[in-house]
């Protein structure tokens, strides 16, 4: 799943549990979950070793992506802390929108062919297990459920 479904999701849950201590491991389970509902992402159908996730419109479309889940995190952490004079609400949904993309952060080290990634079986261990857990759609489905996800999430987050 996108970065930024992610972010939505985890933020709207993270609300929902109203602690960031709370959220933090819900959250951190929840992108296995989401991962499981059928998706496209842009790195959906291609190969990790020809360096084809790493370059052109595929790198491009991750940057831009990663950019709006940061602006959107940002955004309601901003709303919270300094529009609504909630701090720890903000902090909650700051946890949240962490947490809900820590499991793809952590597959970054294969993504990037880092030499990290080679020397940790840990890193391994759970690249597998990432990879194993996703559920592939044709991309118009896959789009259109992440859109109508990130959509109700963020009326939940806004009302
Ligand atoms: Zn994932």
């Amino acid at each position: 799943m996108l970065l930024t479904p992610h972010t939505f999701i985890g933020m709207a849950i993270a609300h929902f549990t109203g602690s960031p201590i709370l959220a933090a491991p819900i959250c951190f389970v929840a992108h296995f979950v989401c991962d499981k509902i059928p998706h496209w992402d842009f790195f959906s159908g291609t190969e990790n070793d020809d360096g084809s996730r790493t370059k052109g419109w595929r790198f491009f479309a991750f940057v831009a992506d990663f950019g709006l889940a940061l602006s959107i995190g940002w955004f309601f952490f901003y709303r919270g802390a300094f529009l609504q004079n909630d701090l720890f609400g903000a902090i909650t949904l700051l946890s949240g929108a962490f947490f809900s993309n820590l499991p793809d952060a952590m597959e970054s080290p294969y993504i990037f062919h880092m030499d990290i990634y080679k020397k940790s079986k840990f890193l391994e261990k759970f690249t597998n297990l990432q990879k194993n857990a996703q559920t592939q759609a044709q991309p118009i489905i896959g789009i259109t459920i992440q859109l109508i996800l990130s959509l109700f999430s963020a009326i939940l987050l806004l009302g």
